[in-house]
Protein backbone atom coordinates (compact mmCIF):
# COMPACT_ATOMS: atom_id res chain seq x y z
CA UNK A 1 0.00 0.00 0.00
CA UNK A 2 1.14 3.58 -1.09
CA UNK A 3 0.34 5.95 1.95
CA UNK A 4 0.21 9.56 2.24
CA UNK A 5 0.29 11.04 5.78
CA UNK A 6 -0.50 14.85 5.42
CA UNK A 7 -1.30 17.03 7.94
CA UNK A 8 0.52 20.67 9.68
CA UNK A 9 3.59 20.23 11.39
CA UNK A 10 3.19 18.60 14.74
CA UNK A 11 -0.45 17.10 13.76
CA UNK A 12 1.46 13.70 15.04
CA UNK A 13 1.93 12.58 11.21
CA UNK A 14 5.93 11.10 12.22
CA UNK A 15 3.78 9.36 14.94
CA UNK A 16 1.04 7.70 13.33
CA UNK A 17 3.78 7.06 10.45
CA UNK A 18 5.18 4.57 12.91
CA UNK A 19 1.94 3.38 13.76
CA UNK A 20 1.39 2.19 10.41
CA UNK A 21 4.88 1.11 9.60
CA UNK A 22 4.43 -1.65 12.52
CA UNK A 23 1.03 -2.36 11.08
CA UNK A 24 1.68 -2.92 7.32
CA UNK A 25 5.11 -3.42 7.76
CA UNK A 26 6.24 -0.97 5.31
CA UNK A 27 9.24 1.85 5.47
CA UNK A 28 8.65 5.09 6.32
CA UNK A 29 9.99 8.00 4.04
CA UNK A 30 10.15 11.00 5.49
CA UNK A 31 11.69 13.90 3.76
CA UNK A 32 11.97 15.79 7.00
CA UNK A 33 14.33 12.90 8.36
CA UNK A 34 16.23 12.15 4.96
CA UNK A 35 17.00 16.17 4.77
CA UNK A 36 18.21 16.51 8.79
CA UNK A 37 20.43 13.17 8.18
CA UNK A 38 21.87 14.98 5.06
CA UNK A 39 22.75 18.04 7.33
CA UNK A 40 24.26 15.97 10.24
CA UNK A 41 26.25 14.33 7.50
CA UNK A 42 27.68 17.75 5.89
CA UNK A 43 26.48 16.41 2.60
CA UNK A 44 26.15 18.77 -0.26
CA UNK A 45 22.60 18.33 -0.22
CA UNK A 46 22.57 19.13 3.73
CA UNK A 47 24.37 22.17 3.13
CA UNK A 48 22.64 23.91 0.60
CA UNK A 49 19.07 22.87 2.92
CA UNK A 50 20.70 24.22 6.12
CA UNK A 51 18.97 27.81 6.08
CA UNK A 52 15.75 27.26 4.97
CA UNK A 53 15.33 24.44 7.19
CA UNK A 54 16.50 26.27 10.24
CA UNK A 55 13.88 29.56 9.42
CA UNK A 56 11.22 27.07 9.23
CA UNK A 57 10.70 27.42 5.01
CA UNK A 58 10.40 24.47 3.02
CA UNK A 59 13.41 23.68 0.64
CA UNK A 60 12.95 23.89 -3.05
CA UNK A 61 10.59 21.25 -4.49
CA UNK A 62 13.33 20.13 -7.03
CA UNK A 63 15.72 18.93 -4.27
CA UNK A 64 12.90 17.39 -2.20
CA UNK A 65 11.96 15.94 -5.65
CA UNK A 66 15.45 14.69 -6.53
CA UNK A 67 15.55 13.21 -3.09
CA UNK A 68 12.00 11.13 -2.78
CA UNK A 69 12.87 9.91 -6.32
CA UNK A 70 16.03 8.43 -5.43
CA UNK A 71 14.90 7.13 -1.85
CA UNK A 72 11.68 5.39 -3.83
CA UNK A 73 13.47 3.19 -6.27
CA UNK A 74 15.28 1.51 -3.20
CA UNK A 75 14.34 -2.08 -2.81
CA UNK A 76 12.49 -1.80 0.93
CA UNK A 77 10.19 0.35 -1.31
CA UNK A 78 8.64 -2.03 -3.57
CA UNK A 79 5.85 -3.72 -1.34
CA UNK A 80 4.52 -0.33 -0.25
CA UNK A 81 5.30 3.26 1.63
CA UNK A 82 4.76 5.90 3.67
CA UNK A 83 5.14 9.36 3.00
CA UNK A 84 5.43 11.86 6.11
CA UNK A 85 6.06 15.41 5.36
CA UNK A 86 6.15 15.09 1.26
CA UNK A 87 3.96 16.43 -0.58
CA UNK A 88 4.34 19.99 0.62
CA UNK A 89 3.27 21.56 -2.68
CA UNK A 90 1.16 21.09 -5.19
CA UNK A 91 4.43 20.91 -7.48
CA UNK A 92 5.78 17.96 -5.02
CA UNK A 93 2.08 16.57 -5.42
CA UNK A 94 2.82 16.84 -9.15
CA UNK A 95 5.86 15.47 -9.57
CA UNK A 96 4.97 12.26 -7.81
CA UNK A 97 2.02 11.42 -9.92
CA UNK A 98 4.30 11.38 -12.78
CA UNK A 99 6.20 8.85 -11.02
CA UNK A 100 4.13 6.68 -8.68
CA UNK A 101 0.07 6.53 -8.41
CA UNK A 102 -0.57 6.19 -4.41
CA UNK A 103 -3.88 4.42 -2.57
CA UNK A 104 -4.91 6.16 0.08
CA UNK A 105 -3.94 10.52 1.72
CA UNK A 106 -4.59 10.28 5.09
CA UNK A 107 -5.08 13.65 6.62
CA UNK A 108 -4.27 14.55 10.19
CA UNK A 109 -6.52 18.07 11.31
CA UNK A 110 -5.77 19.69 14.47
CA UNK A 111 -6.05 23.15 15.35
CA UNK A 112 -2.86 25.35 15.46
CA UNK A 113 -3.20 26.39 18.89
CA UNK A 114 -3.42 22.73 19.78
CA UNK A 115 0.22 22.52 17.90
CA UNK A 116 1.48 25.19 19.30
CA UNK A 117 1.17 23.43 22.66
CA UNK A 118 1.95 20.30 21.80
CA UNK A 119 5.68 21.50 19.75
CA UNK A 120 6.77 22.69 23.04
CA UNK A 121 6.93 19.69 24.64
CA UNK A 122 8.06 17.70 21.59
CA UNK A 123 11.51 15.72 22.57
CA UNK A 124 13.27 14.18 19.86
CA UNK A 125 16.15 11.68 19.08
CA UNK A 126 18.88 13.54 17.77
CA UNK A 127 20.01 9.65 16.22
CA UNK A 128 16.84 7.77 15.43
CA UNK A 129 15.05 10.07 14.87
CA UNK A 130 11.88 9.14 17.67
CA UNK A 131 9.88 11.77 18.90
CA UNK A 132 8.44 12.15 22.11
CA UNK A 133 6.25 14.46 24.05
CA UNK A 134 6.85 15.46 27.89
CA UNK A 135 3.40 15.15 29.04
CA UNK A 136 0.91 12.99 26.84
CA UNK A 137 4.03 10.60 24.80
CA UNK A 138 7.35 10.16 27.58
CA UNK A 139 10.22 7.95 27.04
CA UNK A 140 10.68 5.19 30.09
CA UNK A 141 13.98 7.32 31.33
CA UNK A 142 13.17 10.83 31.40
CA UNK A 143 15.28 12.45 28.60
CA UNK A 144 16.51 8.78 26.69
CA UNK A 145 15.59 7.55 23.53
CA UNK A 146 13.57 4.24 24.52
CA UNK A 147 14.47 2.81 21.35
CA UNK A 148 18.50 3.71 21.04
CA UNK A 149 19.16 5.14 24.26
CA UNK A 150 20.39 8.61 22.88
CA UNK A 151 20.19 11.64 24.58
CA UNK A 152 16.40 13.45 23.71
CA UNK A 153 16.93 17.05 22.73
CA UNK A 154 15.23 19.64 21.09
CA UNK A 155 14.74 20.44 17.20
CA UNK A 156 16.26 24.24 16.20
CA UNK A 157 13.01 24.22 14.92
CA UNK A 158 10.87 23.52 17.45
CA UNK A 159 11.07 26.97 19.20
CA UNK A 160 7.67 28.84 19.13
CA UNK A 161 9.25 31.60 17.06
CA UNK A 162 9.85 29.06 13.99
CA UNK A 163 6.28 27.05 14.88
CA UNK A 164 5.30 29.83 14.53
CA UNK A 165 6.61 30.17 10.69
CA UNK A 166 6.15 26.78 9.97
CA UNK A 167 2.45 27.10 10.61
CA UNK A 168 2.12 29.94 8.37
CA UNK A 169 3.81 27.97 5.42
CA UNK A 170 1.82 25.28 5.48
CA UNK A 171 -1.42 26.83 5.74
CA UNK A 172 0.14 28.63 2.68
CA UNK A 173 1.65 26.41 0.66
CA UNK A 174 0.93 22.58 1.69
CA UNK A 175 -3.09 23.32 2.46
CA UNK A 176 -4.13 23.41 -0.88
CA UNK A 177 -2.93 19.64 -1.74
CA UNK A 178 -5.39 18.79 0.37
CA UNK A 179 -8.23 20.15 -2.11
CA UNK A 180 -5.92 18.36 -4.72
CA UNK A 181 -6.32 14.68 -3.08
CA UNK A 182 -10.05 15.45 -2.29
CA UNK A 183 -10.84 15.51 -5.73
CA UNK A 184 -8.83 12.71 -6.95
CA UNK A 185 -10.95 10.98 -4.48
CA UNK A 186 -8.13 10.12 -2.24
CA UNK A 187 -8.64 11.92 0.75
CA UNK A 188 -9.59 10.35 4.00
CA UNK A 189 -9.82 12.54 7.21
CA UNK A 190 -8.83 11.84 10.54
CA UNK A 191 -9.99 14.33 13.24
CA UNK A 192 -7.26 14.24 15.40
CA UNK A 193 -8.24 12.95 19.25
CA UNK A 194 -6.05 14.03 22.37
CA UNK A 195 -4.50 10.86 22.96
CA UNK A 196 -2.36 9.27 20.21
CA UNK A 197 -4.06 5.60 20.48
CA UNK A 198 -7.78 7.54 20.08
CA UNK A 199 -5.82 8.94 16.68
CA UNK A 200 -4.24 5.93 16.03
CA UNK A 201 -7.47 3.59 15.86
CA UNK A 202 -9.03 6.59 13.92
CA UNK A 203 -6.36 5.88 11.40
CA UNK A 204 -6.44 2.26 11.51
CA UNK A 205 -10.73 2.66 10.71
CA UNK A 206 -10.17 5.60 7.67
CA UNK A 207 -7.09 2.57 6.17
CA UNK A 208 -9.82 0.09 6.22
CA UNK A 209 -12.92 1.33 4.35
P1 LIG B 1 9.42 17.97 9.08
O1 LIG B 1 10.38 17.12 9.84
O2 LIG B 1 8.57 17.18 8.13
O3 LIG B 1 8.61 18.87 9.98
O4 LIG B 1 10.31 18.94 8.15
C1 LIG B 1 11.24 19.85 8.71
C2 LIG B 1 11.69 20.86 7.66
O5 LIG B 1 12.27 20.15 6.55
C3 LIG B 1 10.58 21.69 7.04
O6 LIG B 1 10.25 22.83 7.83
C4 LIG B 1 11.22 22.07 5.70
O7 LIG B 1 12.21 23.09 5.88
C5 LIG B 1 11.95 20.80 5.32
N1 LIG B 1 11.09 19.86 4.54
C6 LIG B 1 10.69 18.61 4.91
N2 LIG B 1 9.94 18.04 3.96
C7 LIG B 1 9.85 18.95 2.96
C8 LIG B 1 9.19 18.96 1.70
N3 LIG B 1 8.45 17.93 1.27
N4 LIG B 1 9.32 20.08 0.94
C9 LIG B 1 10.06 21.13 1.33
N5 LIG B 1 10.69 21.20 2.51
C10 LIG B 1 10.60 20.11 3.32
Amino acid sequence: MRLILLGAPGAGKGTQADFIKDKLEIPVVSTGNLLRSAMAHGTELGKKVTAYMESGSLVPDELVIDLVKERITQDDCAKGLIFDGFPRTVAQAEALDQVMKVDAVIFLHVEDDVIVKRMSGRRTCPECQTTYHIVSHPPKQEGICDKCGSVLGIRSDDNPEVVRQRLAVYHKQTEPIVKYYEAQGLLKVVECEPTIEGTSALVEKALEV
